[in-house]
């Protein structure tokens, strides 16, 4: 069975668990995977009614959470085409292997788009990409084993198959073993249940003693296998002595996998071990501004730094984000994402998701509780002394605890335009420095926040 196909069967059977087996045999069921490219599913049906139904955010969201759920590097987003698009998917994919290698097409081993040129950089990420690439020109001679680590969505899988398809390009006959850690495990499992000397033993240690380059992804999964572990000492040690790359990658340092048997954690963290770490806002908007580039959509700048203020978390997050806007922005037929209103509807899960981010709402009424007054005068037009610095400290804390656009602050504030939310936040930022009152109920606030 071809690669795309199993990972469509995959997908369908999550699918099938989130949406009413009527929707789910009349549109889900009907579309016919056609391959793999650039980690998109490409999916075809020659019914229009189909493809609008399922162009509607309430079932794409469905495909792309349960893409989400298999965790597949090779597919993390799908597209669907009709029959005349097909025909015309499958002429270019035979010039282009026509000129590339005439022999045959093999399916990429690799998930194209995850190459280091795609791959940005900034301070949070910088030593594991060169680590890697450095790997990745001298494989077996440069660091070994490398062992990556750091938490969910943050490269780990992109930097591997950066390797992968980077050794490819130099050497497209190197044997690169590129597994999952459950993969590892199962593989391992499968071979002990026919505990003969059978085929199968034999293929497990053909195939991950004969890698050139062997790269297993969240070795953290390894711990209570005991057995697969033991399987990996070895697999590890013949690797190693023959000058074969390892590279390894976990949501934690090696020394932090406690459970894990220690000759196999010391072996871990015996060549060079690099973090990942969460990206700060330069190169979230580095990565915005290139996936959005890369899609060839127009995001206006305030949009990418809204995208890039609030999704914090994680890269996969943020892409997420991403397509989720430029798909709101096609539905209403906007070549351009420059409506902060429309992003926000589109982000609306994933903003209220994050619901232990503070909200305008908590700041203002911690406010409004310090002064005694209410959310109608802090918003209203009254200048008497009390609420007018409210109203200034209550700016100055918005924009200081959540960073939204000052927009959105002047909005929220009964409509007040962007140079008073900046004569405010200036205000108080300047008080701050020489007034002491100012200084202690600043600080008051930030208690009562902070305690809610
Ligand atoms: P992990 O394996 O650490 O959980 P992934 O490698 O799957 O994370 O990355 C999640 C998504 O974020 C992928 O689509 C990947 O391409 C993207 N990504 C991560 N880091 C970067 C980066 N520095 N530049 C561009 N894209 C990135
Ligand atoms: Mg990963």
């Amino acid at each position: 069975m071809e690669e795309y196909t199993r990972i469509w069967k995959q997908i369908l059977e999550e699918i099938s668990k989130k949406v009413a087996a009527v929707s789910y045999d009349m549109w889900f069921s009907k579309l016919e995977p056609l391959d793999i490219s650039f980690g998109k599913i490409i999916l075809v049906t020659n019914l229009n009614s189909i493809k609008d139904t399922l162009s509607k955010p309430i079932y794409r969201d469905k495909i792309m959470e349960s893409i989400k759920t298999i965790d597949n590097p090779m597919v993390t987003d799908f597209t669907i085409i009709n029959e005349d698009e097909k025909k015309e998917y499958l002429s270019k994919l035979n010039t282009n292997t026509v000129i590339e290698d005439s022999s045959q097409y093999n399916a990429p081993k690799f998930n194209e788009a995850y190459t280091f040129d795609n791959f940005v950089v900034g301070s949070s990420n910088n030593t594991a990409k060169s680590a890697a690439f450095s790997v990745a020109q001298n494989p077996g001679n440069s660091f070994n084993p490398l062992f990556i680590y750091g938490g969910v969505g943050l490269g780990k899988t992109h930097i591997l198959h950066a390797i992968g398809n980077y050794v490819l390009s130099q050497n497209k006959n190197a044997n690169i073993i590129y597994a999952t850690t459950e993969q590892f495990v199962n593989d391992f499992i499968e071979s002990m249940r026919n505990n003969k000397v059978s085929d199968k033993v034999f293929n497990f240690r053909e195939k991950y003693r004969n890698a050139d380059i062997l790269m297993l992804d969240d070795v953290q999964f390894l711990i209570g296998k005991e057995s697969s572990q033991e399987a990996l000492f070895h697999t590890f040690n013949d690797l190693y002595q023959n000058k074969k790359q390892i590279v390894l990658t976990s949501d934690r340092h090696p020394r932090d996998l406690v459970s894990l048997e220690e000759r196999l954690r010391s072996r871990f963290n015996s060549g060079l071990t690099v973090d990942i770490s969460s990206p700060d806002l330069e190169t979230r908007i580095a990565i915005l501004q290139k996936k959005a580039y890369q899609k060839n959509f127009n995001i206006s700048k305030n949009i990418i730094y809204f995208i890039a203020e609030k999704i914090t978390s994680n890269i996969r997050e943020i892409e997420g984000a991403l397509s989720k806007v430029i798909f709101y922005c096609q539905l209403h037929n906007k070549d351009e994402a420059d409506d902060l209103n429309l992003v926000m509807e589109a982000l609306k899960d994933d903003l209220d998701s994050h619901s232990n981010v503070l909200s305008l709402d908590t700041i203002t009424d911690a406010v409004c509780a310090y002064y005694n007054i209410t959310k109608d005068e802090i918003k209203g037009a009254k200048k008497t002394k009390n609420i007018a610095e409210a109203r200034q400290i209550d700016i100055y804390l918005i924009n200081d605890m959540i960073s939204c656009p000052l927009m959105t602050i002047g909005n929220y504030l009964g409509n007040r335009d962007h140079s008073t939310i900046i004569y405010a936040r200036d205000k108080v930022t300047d008080q701050l420095k020489n007034d002491n009152r100012i200084k202690l109920i600043v600080k008051d606030i930030r208690n009562m926040i902070e305690k809610n």
